[in-house]
């Protein structure tokens, strides 16, 4: 490719654009990872992961990108034969599945079409009917990235206990911690998986289990194979500051510096101005007359926006066009979604002008590939944004003026 001036625009929804901040974080020697100076960051950083998880219990950081940490949460916690129920959101669920299977699980896959959440009602159906108790797990994705759709997850926590169900409670978080609002302790969620490239705005490279007692409970008697996924030797070897091997040391310097940034911040204003991206993205597709995946506004993403491309037009090439004349990438179509949707990334470190400088690029490239729509999504978007203001500090209140 020819020489691109300034700076690229990274809107995947993950890896997002990892900020100044974090960078020069990273950049510095690392260190003797059994030394004195080397726990009381293991402490901070630990510390600080249970308030983005909303949990008092432990999370656990893993080397690894968020597939390891799928992984990680089912071998540590279940046995060969075991039943697991996932539904079906799209294409990260199913990998999820895909994965489950290789390691021996028997997974009862709710079907979907793709263009809506883990439905409660089915879900809670399926644990009622399970009189002798054979589920041992119901598996979620939070938010399924390759649609932008969001489950609602204390509503599937409430079927289960509706139900008296014993089975844990897994949850992937990892295009929605640090962007939306999770509770992995109030919703009663027994793992949570989490990465690092997406929220968080890491590189990739680090994963996440958060655990409750009971899944601490499970990893007992789970009967699974593992060894480096284990928990029992990350424990204990964590509560003196240290890992059982040798981790991701400069990441960690990355995650302390994003930690910080959204304590900085607050989370309630992370989780306000991803909404608000979330919404004046939707603006600007509405006004182009295009069409999102989420059918249901309830399941609104607000880490990202799945664009379907009107038919006889391909997404990929379209996606092509942006990055070559406008040096953006955008996500494209997964699965079977594949040519037929693109998937603009609105999570992370991002501003309204980065957003607006975003949509201006997908307007524009919509003109360069002849895709019929109309103009003046990003006049939507700016003035929404101009219009809509967060409270000052703290406040998490959508000021939303009639458009
Ligand atoms: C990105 C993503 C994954 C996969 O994570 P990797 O880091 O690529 O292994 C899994 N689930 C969801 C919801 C994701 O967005």
């Amino acid at each position: 490719m020819s020489f691109q001036s300034g700076r690229h625009f990274l809107q995947i929804p993950g890896p997002t654009n990892v900020p100044d901040r974090i960078l020069r974080a990273i950049d510095r020697p690392t260190i003797d990872h059994r030394g004195p100076d080397f726990k009381d960051m293991v402490f901070d950083v630990l510390d600080g992961l249970k308030s983005v998880f909303k949990t008092s219990g432990r999370v656990i950081v893993y080397p690894a990108s968020g597939t390891g940490a799928w992984e990680a949460a089912l071998v540590n916690t279940l046995s060969p034969g075991d039943r697991v129920l996932m539904f079906e959101t799209g294409h990260f669920a199913t990998l999820w599945r895909a994965l489950a299977e290789r390691l021996g699980l028997e997974v009862d896959f709710l079907p979907g079409d793709w263009r809506r959440g883990a439905d409660a009602d089915e879900i809670g159906a399926k644990l009622e009917d399970d009189k002798n108790h054979r589920i041992k797990a119901v598996c979620v994705v939070h938010n399924e990235t390759s649609t932008g759709i969001t489950s609602r997850i204390a509503d599937i926590r409430q079927a289960i206990d509706a139900n008296r169900h014993p089975a844990l409670f897994m949850v992937d978080t990892i295009s929605s911690l640090a962007s939306m609002d999770y509770r992995h302790d109030q919703w009663g969620v027994d793992v949570t998986v989490g990465g690092s490239q997406k929220g968080l705005m890491l590189p990739p490279g680090l994963s996440f289990n958060a655990a409750s007692e009971k899944a601490l409970a499970a990893s007992n008697s789970a009967a699974c194979v593992k060894a480096y996924w284990s928990w029992d030797e990350m424990l204990k070897t964590n509560e003196t500051g240290f890992f059982p091997y040798t981790p991701a040391t400069n990441l960690l310097y990355g995650l302390r510096e994003s930690l910080r940034m959204l304590d900085e911040e607050g989370l309630d204003n992370v989780f306000m101005r991803h909404a608000r991206h979330g919404e004046a993205t939707r603006r600007a597709v509405s006004a182009w007359g295009l069409e999102i995946i989420p059918r249901d506004d309830r399941e609104y993403s607000n880490s990202l926006t799945a664009v379907l491309m009107p038919e006889g037009h391909d997404a990929d090439a379209f996606r092509k066009i942006i990055l070559e004349r406008y040096n953006m990438s955008l996500g494209n179509g997964l699965g079977k979604l594949a040519g037929r949707v693109f998937r603009i990334g609105h999570l992370g470190a991002f501003n309204d002008l980065m957003l607006a400088g975003t949509l201006a690029g997908v307007e524009m490239g919509l003109s360069l590939a002849n895709v019929p729509h109309n103009i003046g999504g990003v006049e939507a978007a700016m003035k929404f944004m101009m219009q809509s203001v967060t409270t000052e500090q703290g406040g998490g209140e959508l000021t939303r003026a009639s458009a």
